[in-house]
C-alpha cells in the first residue's frame, strides 16, 4: 500500500494551525492509484452478501460511487443536512465545536438492507458513526465500513467497531 499512501497529499496547516490535512485528490487524480485502491476496497467483501453502498459527502460519494460500480450494487449519498430534495431522516453529531447532521432520504434503503459504507478517511469516528446509527435507524445492517485513510491516533476504528462494524482501512498516518 506504499503506492497508494505516496499518492495522498498532506497538506500542512490546513484547516487551521496544527493540522496535517491528508488530501486524497491526488490519489483520485492518479489514474493507477485510483484503481488500485477501489480493487483494495471492494476485495474485503468480496463474496459478501451486499445490497448497496452508501457513501459520506463529499469525497465518499467519489470513492463509493466506484465501489458500488465494482460491486454491482446501488448507490445510497449520505449528505449534510439540507441538501437532499426529498423528505429525509436524521442524525446529528458533535464536531469540536457545535453539532453538524447527515441525511439520507427515507425511502433510500428498505429495512433488512445491507450496507457498506464508504468515506476517503476516518478521524474520530464521529461522521461515520453518525452515518451508522442514520442507516440502522433506516432498518440497514451494517456490513462494515471501508476507507482510504485512517488516522489510529484519533481511536475512529475502536469507536465504530464498538458499535459491532467491521472497518477497513488502506492506509494509515500516525
Ligand atoms: P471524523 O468524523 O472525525 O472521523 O472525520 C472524518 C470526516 O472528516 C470525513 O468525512 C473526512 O472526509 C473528513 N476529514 C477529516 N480530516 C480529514 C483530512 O485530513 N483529510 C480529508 N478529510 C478529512
Amino acid at each position: 500500500m506504499d503506492h497508494l499512501k505516496a499518492a495522498i497529499r498532506t497538506i500542512p496547516d490546513y484547516p487551521k494551525p496544527g493540522i496535517q490535512f491528508r488530501d486524497v485528490t491526488t490519489l483520485l487524480g492518479d489514474a493507477g492509484a485510483f484503481r488500485a485502491a477501489v480493487d483494495a476496497m471492494v476485495h474485503p467483501f468480496a463474496g459478501k452478501k451486499i445490497d448497496c453502498v452508501a457513501g459520506i459527502e463529499a469525497r465518499g460519494f467519489i470513492l463509493g460511487g466506484a465501489v458500488a460500480h465494482q460491486l454491482s450494487v446501488g448507490f445510497v449519498p449520505v449528505r449534510k443536512k439540507g441538501k437532499l430534495p426529498y423528505r429525509t431522516i436524521g442524525q446529528s453529531y458533535e464536531l469540536e465545536y457545535g453539532v453538524d447532521e447527515v441525511e439520507i432520504h427515507v425511502d433510500a434503503v428498505r429495512p433488512g438492507e445491507r450496507v457498506l459504507i464508504v468515506d476517503d478517511l476516518i478521524a474520530t469516528g464521529g461522521t461515520a458513526e453518525a452515518a451508522i446509527r442514520l442507516l440502522r435507524q433506516a432498518g440497514a445492517e451494517i456490513v462494515g465500513c471501508s476507507f482510504v485513510i485512517d488516522l489510529p491516533d484519533l481511536g475512529g476504528a475502536r469507536r465504530l467497531e464498538a458499535l459491532d462494524v467491521a472497518v477497513t482501512s488502506l492506509v494509515s498516518f500516525e
